[in-house]
């Protein structure tokens, strides 16, 4: 029997081949290792992050949060300050490694249901001068919800703040140039839209703020800059034990991600899941958390069914016996369960879906 099929917001379904390029041991030291994969792998991602020039990547060992404490571990220098938009948990998260790393900053909060204030923030870098930096993230997987990346980035441009997106969930899987957008920092991470596994996260910045980091990081193994200047002066050498097999799925991803037609179809193919999956559950008589105009066609909050007998473990069980694996919800005012529909998951599979969740209706 085929595994069940990950409907989450990663580690995701993968490919059978990017799962099948994991079958070898690689050498860090030598070239096959380091210039053929690890080299493409920063070139590749930086045409796909952007058409404009002045940005190199970075590719940095751990989960996503590695990557998101790296950059906010060494972007900010200790006179400088970052404003941390915080609409869900991995906004919270940004906080607390600011917190934690003694990084200077001030956060705006909203409810997990609420969308960012472009006011407010107009308001807050008007009022604090010391403000040198802005962190949001770009699709809160708490929710599903699309932050609106496009304004926030026009008031950073405006007030000449560098702006930090967490796009961990949505670089890959959503349209959209970080040149155009004067983003400074992006980060996402090898298994999410990309469709590779767990292991790595990336970062894709603006050459001349990288040489900003030099000097600064908070961490030995984060250094943003160091790791940057190893890849840059050695031909893509990590500076400690590179995740081999997960680069080598992630090239192979890279390549999937080519032969589909680049992001604008992947793109189309999340948001056709996600579209098929909201009618097909409405039409079961669940309901979306958000209205239509602020969900993302990464991940989906449903409330949970009011029944007295549902419990979300045994619905969960339910699918999972069908072959389908979905996620808790992570919103502390409602009750919710989500469903992602990014990786190697296509129309069919949520059909089946569906079909699967209407017999497990009767089982509640
Ligand atoms: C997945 C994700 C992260 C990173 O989470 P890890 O568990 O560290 O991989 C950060 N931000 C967002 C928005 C995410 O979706």
């Amino acid at each position: 029997m085929d595994h069940y099929k990950l409907l989450t917001p990663g580690p995701l379904t993968t490919s059978a081949t990017v799962k099948q390029a994991m079958m070898a041991d690689w050498c860090t030291w030598d070239d096959d290792y380091n210039i053929d994969i690890v080299q493409k792998i920063r070139f590749q991602l930086i045409e796909l992050a952007t058409t404009k020039k002045g940005y190199s990547s970075v590719l940095m060992q751990g989960s996503g949060t590695a990557s998101v404490e790296s950059v906010l571990g060494s972007a900010i220098a200790n006179n400088e300050k970052v404003l941390v938009i915080d609409n869900g948990a991995y906004g919270k998260r940004m906080a607390q490694i600011c917190q934690v790393l003694k990084v200077n900053h001030q956060v705006i909060h909203y409810t997990e249901t609420t969308q960012p204030s472009i006011n407010e923030i107009s308001e807050a870098l008007a009022q604090d001068k010391t403000i040198t930096h802005l962190a949001m993230v770009h699709c809160e997987t708490t929710t599903g919800m699309l932050n609106p990346v496009e304004e926030v980035a026009a008031i950073c441009r405006q007030a000449n703040i560098v702006f930090i997106l967490d796009a961990m969930s949505s670089f890959g899987g959503i349209e959209f140039d970080i040149g155009n957008l004067d983003i400074g920092f992006m980060i996402s991470s090898a298994n999410k839209c990309i469709q590779g596994v767990p292991g790595f996260g990336f970062i894709i910045a603006k050459h001349s703020l990288l040489e900003q980091c030099k000097g600064q990081a908070k961490s030995l193994s984060l250094d943003l800059y160091d790791q940057w200047q190893t890849m840059e002066n050695s031909q893509g050498k990590w500076r400690f034990t590179s995740p081999t097999h997960v680069v080598r799925a992630f090239a192979q991803a890279l390549k999937e991600l080519a032969g589909e037609q680049g992001i604008s179809a992947r793109s189309k193919r999340y948001a056709k899941n996600q579209s098929l999956l909201v009618h097909g559950m409405r039409e079961l008589g669940f309901e979306p958390l958000l209205p239509t105009q602020l969900q993302s066609p990464i991940i989906t909050s449903f409330l949970s069914p009011q029944e007295s007998q549902y419990d979300f473990k045994r619905f969960y069980l339910a699918l999972k016996s069908q072959g389908f694996v979905i996620y808790p919800g992570k919103v502390s005012n409602a009750d919710c369960f989500r469903i992602g529909n990014i990786g190697e998951i296509f129309p069919e599979d949520i059909e089946k879906l569906l079909s699967a969740i209407a017999k497990s209706r009767y089982w509640l």
